[in-house]
Protein backbone atom coordinates (compact mmCIF):
# COMPACT_ATOMS: atom_id res chain seq x y z
CA UNK A 1 0.00 0.00 0.00
CA UNK A 2 1.11 3.38 -0.89
CA UNK A 3 -0.07 6.89 0.87
CA UNK A 4 -0.58 9.05 -2.40
CA UNK A 5 -0.12 13.21 -1.48
CA UNK A 6 -2.56 14.50 -4.00
CA UNK A 7 -1.82 17.24 -6.76
CA UNK A 8 -1.71 20.82 -5.26
CA UNK A 9 1.33 20.08 -3.21
CA UNK A 10 2.54 21.77 -6.16
CA UNK A 11 1.11 25.02 -5.40
CA UNK A 12 3.24 24.62 -2.33
CA UNK A 13 2.60 26.57 0.94
CA UNK A 14 -0.26 24.22 1.80
CA UNK A 15 -2.07 24.50 5.06
CA UNK A 16 -2.68 20.96 5.08
CA UNK A 17 -2.12 18.50 2.08
CA UNK A 18 -4.38 15.67 1.38
CA UNK A 19 -3.21 11.96 1.15
CA UNK A 20 -4.81 8.49 -0.46
CA UNK A 21 -4.02 5.46 0.74
CA UNK A 22 -3.24 2.74 -2.45
CA UNK A 23 -3.20 -0.99 -2.51
CA UNK A 24 -1.59 -2.83 -4.95
CA UNK A 25 -3.08 -3.71 -8.39
CA UNK A 26 -4.53 -7.33 -8.83
CA UNK A 27 -4.90 -9.78 -11.89
CA UNK A 28 -8.95 -9.29 -11.50
CA UNK A 29 -8.30 -5.60 -12.05
CA UNK A 30 -5.69 -6.15 -14.76
CA UNK A 31 -7.72 -8.14 -16.88
CA UNK A 32 -10.98 -6.33 -16.66
CA UNK A 33 -11.96 -2.91 -19.09
CA UNK A 34 -11.86 -0.70 -16.72
CA UNK A 35 -12.11 3.16 -16.98
CA UNK A 36 -9.88 5.12 -15.36
CA UNK A 37 -12.37 6.26 -12.72
CA UNK A 38 -12.98 2.57 -11.76
CA UNK A 39 -9.46 1.85 -11.95
CA UNK A 40 -9.13 4.73 -9.05
CA UNK A 41 -12.13 3.32 -7.26
CA UNK A 42 -10.86 -0.64 -6.84
CA UNK A 43 -7.49 0.87 -5.69
CA UNK A 44 -8.52 3.61 -3.20
CA UNK A 45 -8.44 2.06 0.42
CA UNK A 46 -11.25 3.50 2.09
CA UNK A 47 -9.80 5.31 5.58
CA UNK A 48 -11.97 8.45 5.13
CA UNK A 49 -8.68 10.62 4.80
CA UNK A 50 -10.21 12.22 1.40
CA UNK A 51 -13.71 10.68 0.60
CA UNK A 52 -13.86 8.93 -3.18
CA UNK A 53 -16.41 11.14 -4.07
CA UNK A 54 -14.47 14.28 -3.43
CA UNK A 55 -11.49 13.30 -5.56
CA UNK A 56 -11.00 15.72 -8.46
CA UNK A 57 -10.12 14.47 -12.04
CA UNK A 58 -6.84 16.66 -11.17
CA UNK A 59 -6.40 14.10 -8.13
CA UNK A 60 -7.82 11.21 -9.92
CA UNK A 61 -4.78 11.60 -12.32
CA UNK A 62 -2.69 11.96 -10.22
CA UNK A 63 -3.34 8.46 -8.33
CA UNK A 64 -3.11 6.74 -11.61
CA UNK A 65 0.21 8.50 -12.28
CA UNK A 66 1.39 6.65 -9.03
CA UNK A 67 0.16 3.63 -10.63
CA UNK A 68 1.80 4.22 -13.30
CA UNK A 69 5.19 4.68 -11.48
CA UNK A 70 4.70 1.90 -9.44
CA UNK A 71 4.39 -0.45 -12.11
CA UNK A 72 6.28 0.54 -14.56
CA UNK A 73 9.04 3.70 -13.16
CA UNK A 74 9.37 7.51 -14.38
CA UNK A 75 9.89 6.99 -18.20
CA UNK A 76 7.21 6.63 -20.19
CA UNK A 77 8.10 5.32 -23.91
CA UNK A 78 5.48 5.21 -26.56
CA UNK A 79 5.05 5.06 -30.20
CA UNK A 80 3.25 7.36 -32.53
CA UNK A 81 2.69 7.20 -36.29
CA UNK A 82 3.95 10.26 -38.15
CA UNK A 83 1.29 12.50 -40.08
CA UNK A 84 3.86 13.09 -42.52
CA UNK A 85 4.94 10.24 -43.30
CA UNK A 86 3.11 7.60 -41.63
CA UNK A 87 6.04 5.27 -40.41
CA UNK A 88 5.77 4.50 -36.67
CA UNK A 89 8.13 6.24 -34.37
CA UNK A 90 8.96 6.13 -30.58
CA UNK A 91 9.20 9.03 -28.49
CA UNK A 92 10.24 8.88 -24.70
CA UNK A 93 9.94 11.36 -21.95
CA UNK A 94 10.27 11.40 -18.21
CA UNK A 95 7.17 11.44 -16.20
CA UNK A 96 8.78 14.26 -14.08
CA UNK A 97 9.78 16.78 -16.99
CA UNK A 98 6.33 16.16 -18.55
CA UNK A 99 4.45 16.87 -15.34
CA UNK A 100 6.32 20.35 -14.66
CA UNK A 101 5.46 21.07 -17.93
CA UNK A 102 2.24 20.98 -17.56
CA UNK A 103 2.17 23.31 -14.19
CA UNK A 104 1.02 26.87 -15.58
CA UNK A 105 4.06 29.50 -15.53
CA UNK A 106 1.78 31.90 -14.97
CA UNK A 107 0.99 32.24 -11.35
CA UNK A 108 -2.57 33.97 -10.34
CA UNK A 109 -1.88 34.09 -6.48
CA UNK A 110 -3.69 31.12 -6.37
CA UNK A 111 -3.16 29.52 -2.21
CA UNK A 112 -4.58 26.07 -1.15
CA UNK A 113 -6.91 26.76 1.65
CA UNK A 114 -6.34 23.02 2.91
CA UNK A 115 -9.48 21.72 2.88
CA UNK A 116 -9.36 20.96 -0.91
CA UNK A 117 -10.28 24.30 -1.82
CA UNK A 118 -8.49 26.81 -3.28
CA UNK A 119 -8.14 31.38 -2.54
CA UNK A 120 -7.77 33.63 -5.28
CA UNK A 121 -6.80 37.07 -3.73
CA UNK A 122 -8.97 39.89 -4.00
CA UNK A 123 -6.40 42.11 -6.68
CA UNK A 124 -6.77 44.99 -9.80
CA UNK A 125 -10.60 45.52 -8.90
CA UNK A 126 -11.27 41.60 -9.05
CA UNK A 127 -13.19 40.09 -6.16
CA UNK A 128 -11.88 37.15 -4.22
CA UNK A 129 -12.87 33.57 -5.39
CA UNK A 130 -12.74 30.68 -3.29
CA UNK A 131 -13.00 27.34 -5.56
CA UNK A 132 -12.43 24.09 -5.69
CA UNK A 133 -11.63 21.35 -8.29
CA UNK A 134 -14.25 19.83 -10.52
CA UNK A 135 -14.66 16.01 -10.29
CA UNK A 136 -16.26 13.49 -12.62
CA UNK A 137 -19.95 14.00 -11.20
CA UNK A 138 -19.31 17.74 -11.77
CA UNK A 139 -18.19 17.41 -15.42
CA UNK A 140 -21.23 15.25 -15.87
CA UNK A 141 -23.65 17.45 -14.54
CA UNK A 142 -22.24 20.26 -16.71
CA UNK A 143 -22.17 18.58 -19.70
CA UNK A 144 -25.95 19.23 -21.21
CA UNK A 145 -25.78 22.16 -23.81
CA UNK A 146 -22.50 23.09 -25.98
CA UNK A 147 -18.97 23.51 -25.24
CA UNK A 148 -18.79 27.05 -24.10
CA UNK A 149 -22.19 26.41 -21.89
CA UNK A 150 -20.70 23.20 -19.75
CA UNK A 151 -17.43 24.85 -19.03
CA UNK A 152 -19.62 28.27 -17.55
CA UNK A 153 -21.80 25.27 -15.60
CA UNK A 154 -18.60 23.61 -14.62
CA UNK A 155 -17.28 26.98 -13.42
CA UNK A 156 -20.06 27.87 -11.37
CA UNK A 157 -20.28 24.16 -9.91
CA UNK A 158 -16.94 24.82 -8.41
CA UNK A 159 -16.81 28.13 -7.43
CA UNK A 160 -18.07 28.43 -3.98
CA UNK A 161 -17.80 32.28 -3.42
CA UNK A 162 -17.23 35.19 -5.97
CA UNK A 163 -17.36 35.54 -9.20
CA UNK A 164 -17.41 32.30 -11.27
CA UNK A 165 -16.84 34.57 -14.37
CA UNK A 166 -13.93 35.48 -13.23
CA UNK A 167 -10.92 35.78 -16.04
CA UNK A 168 -8.41 34.19 -13.74
CA UNK A 169 -10.21 30.83 -13.01
CA UNK A 170 -8.85 28.97 -16.03
CA UNK A 171 -5.11 29.61 -15.29
CA UNK A 172 -5.61 29.04 -11.59
CA UNK A 173 -7.28 25.87 -11.42
CA UNK A 174 -4.96 24.71 -14.52
CA UNK A 175 -1.99 25.59 -12.07
CA UNK A 176 -3.15 23.29 -8.93
CA UNK A 177 -5.17 20.72 -10.71
CA UNK A 178 -2.73 19.85 -13.63
CA UNK A 179 -4.72 17.37 -15.74
CA UNK A 180 -2.13 14.69 -17.27
CA UNK A 181 -3.72 15.08 -20.58
CA UNK A 182 -1.37 16.90 -23.27
CA UNK A 183 -0.52 17.35 -26.86
CA UNK A 184 3.47 16.63 -26.46
CA UNK A 185 5.53 18.06 -29.03
CA UNK A 186 7.55 15.20 -31.24
CA UNK A 187 9.50 14.93 -34.30
CA UNK A 188 9.52 11.77 -36.37
CA UNK A 189 12.46 10.15 -36.02
CA UNK A 190 12.18 8.68 -40.15
CA UNK A 191 11.32 12.00 -41.58
CA UNK A 192 12.23 14.90 -38.98
CA UNK A 193 8.67 16.17 -39.24
CA UNK A 194 7.49 18.31 -36.33
CA UNK A 195 3.93 17.33 -35.17
CA UNK A 196 2.06 17.13 -32.24
CA UNK A 197 0.78 13.96 -30.36
CA UNK A 198 -1.92 13.49 -27.95
CA UNK A 199 -1.18 12.12 -24.54
CA UNK A 200 -3.25 10.96 -21.81
CA UNK A 201 -1.78 9.18 -18.82
CA UNK A 202 -4.63 7.05 -17.83
CA UNK A 203 -5.38 5.92 -21.56
CA UNK A 204 -1.48 4.80 -21.45
CA UNK A 205 -1.65 3.14 -18.32
CA UNK A 206 -4.82 1.06 -19.36
CA UNK A 207 -3.17 0.14 -22.22
CA UNK A 208 0.04 -1.07 -21.17
CA UNK A 209 -2.23 -2.75 -18.78
CA UNK A 210 -4.00 -4.19 -21.63
CA UNK A 211 -0.90 -5.42 -23.64
CA UNK A 212 0.40 -7.52 -20.20
CA UNK A 213 -2.77 -10.08 -20.30
CA UNK A 214 -1.57 -12.90 -22.09
CA UNK A 215 1.81 -12.33 -19.54
CA UNK A 216 -0.93 -12.85 -16.84
CA UNK A 217 -2.59 -15.33 -17.99
CA UNK A 218 0.63 -17.32 -18.50
CA UNK A 219 1.22 -16.48 -15.14
CA UNK A 220 -2.35 -17.82 -13.66
CA UNK A 221 -1.74 -20.83 -15.75
CA UNK A 222 1.49 -21.23 -14.26
CA UNK A 223 0.12 -21.22 -10.62
CA UNK A 224 -2.38 -23.22 -11.34
CA UNK A 225 -0.67 -26.03 -12.33
CA UNK A 226 1.74 -25.63 -9.59
CA UNK A 227 0.09 -24.71 -7.05
CA UNK A 228 -3.22 -25.92 -7.85
CA UNK A 229 -4.80 -22.36 -6.19
CA UNK A 230 -7.78 -21.53 -8.20
CA UNK A 231 -8.11 -18.69 -11.00
CA UNK A 232 -10.37 -16.57 -8.74
CA UNK A 233 -7.87 -17.01 -5.50
CA UNK A 234 -4.92 -16.15 -8.25
CA UNK A 235 -6.45 -12.89 -9.92
CA UNK A 236 -7.28 -11.55 -6.10
CA UNK A 237 -3.26 -11.65 -5.17
CA UNK A 238 -1.44 -8.42 -5.29
CA UNK A 239 0.54 -8.61 -8.20
CA UNK A 240 3.88 -8.97 -6.86
CA UNK A 241 3.05 -11.62 -4.79
CA UNK A 242 1.59 -13.65 -7.88
CA UNK A 243 4.72 -12.78 -9.95
CA UNK A 244 6.70 -13.83 -6.76
CA UNK A 245 5.87 -17.59 -6.96
CA UNK A 246 5.89 -17.05 -10.71
CA UNK A 247 9.54 -16.76 -10.36
CA UNK A 248 9.59 -19.33 -7.50
CA UNK A 249 8.24 -22.07 -9.94
CA UNK A 250 10.38 -20.64 -12.49
CA UNK A 251 13.82 -21.52 -10.92
CA UNK A 252 12.37 -24.49 -9.45
CA UNK A 253 11.56 -25.95 -13.22
CA UNK A 254 14.88 -24.50 -14.39
CA UNK A 255 16.79 -26.68 -11.91
CA UNK A 256 14.60 -29.42 -12.60
CA UNK A 257 15.21 -29.34 -15.93
CA UNK A 258 19.45 -28.46 -15.52
CA UNK A 259 19.58 -31.88 -13.36
CA UNK A 260 18.87 -33.63 -16.29
CA UNK A 261 21.83 -32.74 -18.20
ZN1 LIG B 1 7.78 10.90 -40.49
Amino acid sequence: MVSVRLMQGLTGGEASPRYVALREIRGEEELADLSPAALVEKLVVADGSAPLDALSLSDQDRLLEEVYRNLYGAEVGCHAVCVACGKAFEMSFSLDDWIRSLVADDDPGVRSVGDGTFDLPQQDGLERVRFRLPTEVDVARAAAGDEAEAARALRSLCVLEGDSEDPRLDAAMARVGPLLDDEIEAECAHCGASQTVAFRLADYLLASLRRERPLVLREVHCLARSYHWSRPDILSMPRSFRREHVRLVLAETEQGDRSWL
